[in-house]
């Protein structure tokens, strides 16, 4: 298929746009490089072994959208550009509003005007709220989210849900992301936050490679075994072959729109990761337990067996080869991607 990745210099769009490449399919980039760098294109046709095509545009403006797929011949999208950090969402409800949901809005109409019917979305555990029982299941039906930027990932995938089920021939996947971490075993592409972390993984590979002085891990008093949070770390290559499972999966499906979990459907806590990452790195890491963040719940993971019953798709990768892969990628790159 030729696919259209948006925000596909980004951290979860980069590997994907190398898995699909590596399966065979033709893809074409959208990203307007707010939070992404262009070095991560160039090295992305270096690991392919091809050129990306790419259109540098914000998806908010419709009037480009559809100039884009006037253009391009395209047989599916596949959505990650999006703002994404909880906390900035909280303080500018309106921007995240705005930005997450007028990009959908665009591609949606566009395609419909265009006649391309295979939609990929990228959604989030965050949508299961904070009363879904543990593992988390996509049966559980009161999708809420305490951050406006969950909740626009639930808005988006209302709206894709009532798109697709009034829409001739249109096939949906929703894609419930645990926690993705790790990078490409070349270490040339990973994630590359601007600012201070706000993320767990990204946070200890910059303390790792000394551009912070050490971790301070939110809450040592959980009800946990550790008494830290526990989360499902999922390696972004296993994330991207899911994406490559659910869009080779569309065709197949009997109902217009279905929800996946991508996680590995274990818990691990943060000391256990801080743990692996040293093991990984070959030293202790400097960290204090301080206080709770608000908002964060004490323990969830996936429920991952839909998604490898219907997509065939199960994560294979371990946290140490996660740990393994960050700490290559952090190392050879301690600032992140050149500026260029
Ligand atoms: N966390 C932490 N210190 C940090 C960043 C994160 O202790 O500097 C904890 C956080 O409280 C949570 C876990 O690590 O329990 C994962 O947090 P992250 O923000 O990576 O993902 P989230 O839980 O928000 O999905």
């Amino acid at each position: 298929m030729r696919v259209l990745v948006t925000g596909g210099a980004g951290y979860i769009g980069s590997h994907t746009v190398l898995a699909l490449a590596a399966a065979g399919h033709e893809v074409v980039v959208v990203d307007d490089f707010s939070n992404a760098k262009p070095a991560a294109i160039t090295r992305l046709e270096e690991l392919a072994g091809r050129s990306v095509p790419v259109h540098a545009f914000d998806l908010t403006d419709a009037a480009r959208t559809d100039e884009l797929f006037a253009t391009e011949q395209l047989d599916a999208v596949i959505h990650f550009a999006a703002f994404k950090a909880v906390g900035e969402s909280v303080r500018k409800p309106a921007a995240y509003y705005r930005n997450n949901l007028d990009s959908t809005l665009s591609l949606v109409e566009a395609m419909q005007r265009h006649d391309v019917s295979r939609f990929v979305f990228s959604s989030s555990a965050t949508v299961y709220g904070e009363q879904a029982p543990v593992p988390y299941s996509e049966d559980y039906g009161f999708l809420s989210s305490s951050s406006p930027y969950g909740q626009t990932k639930v808005m988006n995938e209302r709206i894709l849900s009532d798109v697709a089920a009034v829409t001739e021939g249109w096939k949906v996947a929703l894609l419930r992301y645990f926690n993705p971490v790790g990078a490409h075993p070349s270490g040339r592409i990973g994630e590359d936050p601007q600012g201070v972390p706000n993320n767990l993984m990204p946070f200890l590979a910059q303390v790792a490679v000394g551009r912070r002085e050490k971790l301070t891990i939110f809450g040592g008093d959980y009800p946990t075994a550790d008494g830290t949070c526990e989360r499902d770390y999922i390696h972004v290559d296993d994330l991207a072959e899911g994406h490559v499972a659910a869009l080779e999966h569309l065709d197949a499906m009997s109902e217009p729109v279905r929800a996946f979990n991508l996680g590995t459907g274990t818990g691990t806590s943060v000391l256990q990761l801080l743990h692996a990452f040293e093991r990984a790195v070959g030293h202790d890491l400097p960290y204090e337990i301080g206080p709770r963040r608000p908002g964060d719940l004490p323990a969830y993971w996936a429920d991952p067996s839909r998604a490898h019953a219907e997509l065939g798709w199960r994560a294979t990768r371990t946290i140490d080869d996660m740990c393994a892969d960050t700490w290559r990628w952090q190392s050879q790159n301690p600032q992140g991607y050149p500026e260029d």
